[in-house]
């Protein structure tokens, strides 16, 4: 692990190039009440049944850090759009793009519109995200 000295981000790679702009957490919020009660209720969960992450604010999106950067999260007028790996295709309905990262691992995307989506079923195929690279 190596931790950037202006931003403060980790990464696996020492010298890992990236952007060292961060925004403040509310700027993605403006606007976006919903989102953020979605968000603010998913980061309960996740905290309470999975494990203890940091949050990271970007110019994109929000990034979750748990053991290693497991979710993006970007809010949505009136829904949260979570993005995060898994070494397979999610079969979801709320499933709006599956990409593969490599030959193993793949992006899901799912859109969360309610606080009922964030429900036994997801937080078990987040904690398969958490613990992905561990
Ligand atoms: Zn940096």
């Amino acid at each position: 692990m190596w931790t950037c000295s202006s931003c403060g981000r980790r990464f696996n790679k020492e010298n890992q190039p990236h952007s060292c702009k961060t925004i403040p957490f509310n700027e993605h919020f403006k606007h976006k009440d919903k989102a953020k009660e979605l968000f603010d209720y998913l980061l309960d969960q996740i905290t309470d049944k999975i494990g203890k992450c940091e949050i990271i604010s970007l110019p994109c999106c929000i990034h979750l850090f748990g053991k290693y950067d497991f979710l993006a999260a970007l809010p949505k007028k009136d829904s949260l759009e979570i993005r995060f790996a898994l070494e397979r295709v999610l079969d979801d309905a709320k499933l709006t793009a599956s990409v593969p990262l490599s030959t193993k691992t793949y992006k899901n995307c799912l859109v969360i519109v309610s606080t009922k989506d964030i429900n036994y079923e997801l937080l078990e195929i987040l904690r398969e995200a958490y613990f992905l690279k561990s």
